[in-house]
């Protein structure tokens, strides 16, 4: 009954409210320009304006020095259901022969030392451009890293073909989930989960504006990022993209790298600035089978208050542009929801942004989720219910059929109107009507030596410094039994585990190529965990014997034959063993797992050098938490290093020596039961004790390392938990406050997180709710207060009928070992869907 109530009171609730104040302050000059563009427009030109197409389609790969790979010939003839006699007269030709045969189609029989050389087609860039009108193109050619200088030319070239033809500058877009993933040579930060484990705003405003800076340097104005899906199931391939499994962690730092990305002025981006596509909305993190793109179920009330959060702060904060959720939410996809798109986002929030499809998603709407009977059908329903831009990676039939669901009157004129004047007014924002490309459109023949003028500091030291200190900040220390770390210089460390000494791993996916498989060449210049180590403690100190390494040939779970015995033997010559283990990266689907457990190989690796009697740091690297239980009781101290990026090595050579401080603390749960896979605001009824009576009634919760936790190499006393009202009412603020002290001997960062409990509520309350939080220094023997200013709704949630409430009664405030009780004086409940 509550599942058919709900979409209804919801509506209701969207239509009833009056508009509040415009997400981004308008323009009137620059809506102006929107609207004198718009009305000199084709419907051609309209439509063209709301395709984004993929780069590969505009070239093709040509090879040099090719050499053919002949087991790829016969997976290509088994898969072209060649006969076995064609393949054996093919396979009896020369090498020459074999190329000159297939040049033609668009498959890779080549060896993988073969040289690939992407080439721009512009006859191809002419047509989609001069016939098709397309507004906008996304990626790079076959999913890898390109330099500055290839990057300039190709798009200063697409920017030339779309004035002339147009008179609209194109907007490229590119997946920079950390840094710039496709541009040779830019400046790696740790991956955003780690950002959220710094629970250090500071640091996703770094790492934003860094990137804005080097994308803007490769002409590219447009990054698909920051990424907010609250990860709240452990099993999903994409929890390591955004920033952990808490709605106000999520806000507090997209907010910060919105600001980071976009700069101070929403309606005026500066020449270091990008456009930010938030992504993807909604519900995307708790798939129901764990698996990407997957279904989701999840209550109406959880949606709005926890899943929405994130991306309403986004919106608030001047978010440019929102990607959409692949999937589905309680049966409803999202690129067909107009309760969602167009309502939540657009209307509730007022904001006058721009919503893009996720890959190719109008398309999955007829052929995964079986909404619509066709491609026509998916389009209508995908525009109507407010997609303005659709990625449709390889056909300019969106255009064609599109136009005729207008001319038939299924999509109204006015709807694509509203949907270009969205797209026109961010390339206006973007400033890319006076100046297409960075820096001087005008005199393409010069962009190198400007470049370098208006760009010096690509790739700089000082960047490089940032994304080392914010990796230090993000490595979380989780055991140190009888001190085991720092490790002294002069100790013999044996180093093993497959993570040990390779880039890809500690960068993870979207790193110079999708998965972030094959591009160790981009990655040489820096420092795996044993380069690092060596540099640290000398290279006669470190012994390095892997005992397990992945298979680069095979999918990112692949392991070659172990070789623990070889491991357990060089271990014999070390004081202490490092054992760096987890997983290699990926990105999206082929991330799926079919068990959470960690490999087999590697929980044997660590077995058996525990029986050495060796002490043991186990350090883990991955993009999720795989289960450790069994070794954990093994290990003496314990380090999650998550994806720490291009200087995660240094880092923690850094941390392990005792040169740095320990400051980061768990962004999500960390399981250690597969059938116990739960989120740090279960619900008080998640852990009751033993009932009395006949029956062993209970529930416990288990986790293998709690949300919030993370240690440090020194020890921090919080006292004096103060509130300037026990008793409040809804209107007003709380203000809060807490001394924290460094008690240990070592400086260090503490991040102050704030929660509360809401004792009795009309619905079954969460344990606890992580409120506001902030990072603080502290020097050994100092002392800082720390306040947070907290409004009474913040503790409102969303009730039963799906309205917003705040309800009388008894909450307690919580922040390290302190705890107060304070009261709420009246119930309000909001008629409006959002806070305001
Ligand atoms: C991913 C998005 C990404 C897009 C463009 C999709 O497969 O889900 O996160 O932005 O591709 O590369």
């Amino acid at each position: 009954m509550k599942k058919i109530l709900f979409p209804f009171a919801l509506l209701v609730m969207s239509s009833a409210i009056s508009a509040q104040s415009p997400a981004i302050p308008r323009d009137e000059a620059l809506e102006q320009k929107v609207e004198s563009t718009l009305s000199r427009m084709t419907l051609d030109e309209k439509l063209g304006q709301m395709l984004q197409m993929n780069i590969d389609i505009m070239g093709n790969t040509q090879v040099e020095n090719a050499h053919v790979d002949r087991e790829k010939v016969k997976s290509v003839a088994q898969q072209y259901g060649m006969s076995q006699s064609q393949l054996n007269a093919i396979l009896a030709k020369s090498d020459n022969d074999i190329i000159a045969m297939f040049q033609k189609y668009n498959v890779d029989i080549y060896t993988n030392d073969t040289r690939r050389v992407w080439k721009l087609n512009e006859t191809m860039v002419d047509t989609l451009i001069s016939k098709w009108k397309v507004g906008s193109i996304l990626n790079a050619p076959a999913t890898r890293a390109q330099t500055v200088d290839q990057w300039q030319k190709w798009i200063t070239l697409i920017q030339e073909k779309s004035m002339k033809y147009l008179g609209i500058p194109c907007i490229y877009g590119l997946d920079n989930n950390h840094g710039v993933t496709y541009i040779q040579g830019g400046t790696m930060f740790p991956q955003p989960i780690n950002i959220a484990a710094t629970f250090n705003t500071d640091l996703a405003y770094a790492g934003a504006r860094i990137c804005a800076y080097e994308s803007r340097t490769a002409n590219t104005p447009w990054v698909f990022n920051p990424t907010i899906d609250l990860c709240r199931d452990a099993r999903w391939p994409r929890i390591w993209e955004s920033y952990g499994e808490d709605a106000i962690v999520n806000a507090r730092m997209v907010e910060a790298a919105v600001h980071g990305y976009q700069g101070d002025d929403n309606n005026h981006l500066g020449m270091y600035n990008v456009a930010t596509s938030v992504k993807h909305y909604f519900g995307y993190g708790a798939p129901f089978s764990g698996k990407d793109r997957t279904p989701a179920y999840i209550s109406p009330l959880l949606l709005r208050e926890k899943y929405f959060e994130p991306f309403r702060a986004a919106i608030k904060a001047g978010a440019l542009t929102i990607m959409v959720n692949s999937a589905s939410v309680n049966g409803v996809p999202l690129h067909s929801s107009y309760e969602y798109l167009t309502q939540w986002l657009k209307e509730d929030l007022n904001w006058d942004g721009m919503i893009i499809t996720d890959w190719a998603d109008i398309n999955n709407l007829y052929t995964r989720e079986k909404v619509a009977k066709d491609k026509k059908d998916a389009i209508r329903i995908a525009i109507n219910a407010g997609i303005d831009m659709s990625m449709d990676p390889y056909s300019v039939e969106f255009c064609v059929l599109l136009k005729q669901l207008v001319e038939e009157g299924s999509v109204k004129m006015s709807r694509i109107d509203d949907a270009v004047r969205r797209i026109l007014r961010l390339k206006y924002r973007l400033g890319l009507f006076e100046m297409p490309n960075t820096p001087a459109y005008s005199n393409p023949k010069k962009v190198a030596s400007a470049l370098k003028k208006s760009y010096p500091n690509y790739a700089c030291a000082a960047f490089a410094d940032e994304a080392l200190h914010a990796a230090e900040e993000s490595e979380v220390l989780l055991k140190n039994d009888n001190n085991t770390l720092p490790i002294a210089q002069g100790k013999k460390i044996m180093l093993t585990g497959p993570n040990a000494n390779q880039m890809r791993c500690l960068n993870g996916g979207w790193t110079y190529t999708w998965q972030g498989s094959k591009a160790d060449d981009l990655s040489a210049p820096y420092n795996t965990i044993y380069e690092a180590l060596c540099n640290k403690y000398g290279k006669e100190n470190i012994i390095l014997e892997q005992g397990v390494t992945y298979d680069e040939n095979g999918a990112y779970y692949a392991e070659n034959a172990p070789q623990i015995d070889k491991a357990v033997n060089a271990a014999q010559g070390a004081d202490i063993i490092v054992a760096c283990i987890g997983e290699n990266s990926y990105t999206e689907t082929p991330g799926n797992l079919t068990d959470l457990t960690l490999s087999d190989n590697q929980r044997q690796l660590v077995k058996a050098l525990a029986k050495t009697g060796k002490p043991i740091v186990m350090v883990l690297n991955e993009g999720r938490p795989r289960l450790v239980a069994d070794i954990e009781p093994l290990a003496n101290a314990v380090v999650d290093i998550m994806l720490p990026g291009n200087y995660g090595g240094d880092a923690l050579a850094n941390l392990l020596a005792g040169d740095a401080n320990f400051s980061a603390k768990m962004p999500y749960t960390y399981p250690k039961e597969i059938n116990s896979l739960i989120n740090y605001d279960y619900k008080v009824s998640e852990e009751v004790g033993t009932m009395a009576g006949a029956y062993d009634y209970n529930a416990k919760v288990v986790q293998q390392w709690p949300f919030g936790y993370g240690m440090s190499y020194t020890t921090y006393d919080y006292s004096n938990l103060h509130v300037d009202k026990t008793d409040f009412s809804s209107q007003d603020n709380i203000t809060v406050s807490v001394d924290v002290k460094n008690t240990g001997k070592q400086a260090g960062k503490e991040s102050v997180l704030l929660y509360s409990s809401d004792l009795i509520a009309s619905i079954t309350p969460d344990s606890r709710r992580l409120r506001a939080f902030q990072k603080v220094s502290l020097q050994p023997g100092e002392t800082k207060t720390v306040s947070f200013t907290l409004p009474a709704s913040a503790l409102a949630f969303v009730g039963a009928d799906g309205k917003w409430v705040l309800e009388e009664g008894d909450f307690v405030l919580t922040t390290g070992n302190q705890a107060v009780k304070i009261s709420c004086k009246d119930t309000k409940k909001w008629t409006t869907a959002n806070i305001e």
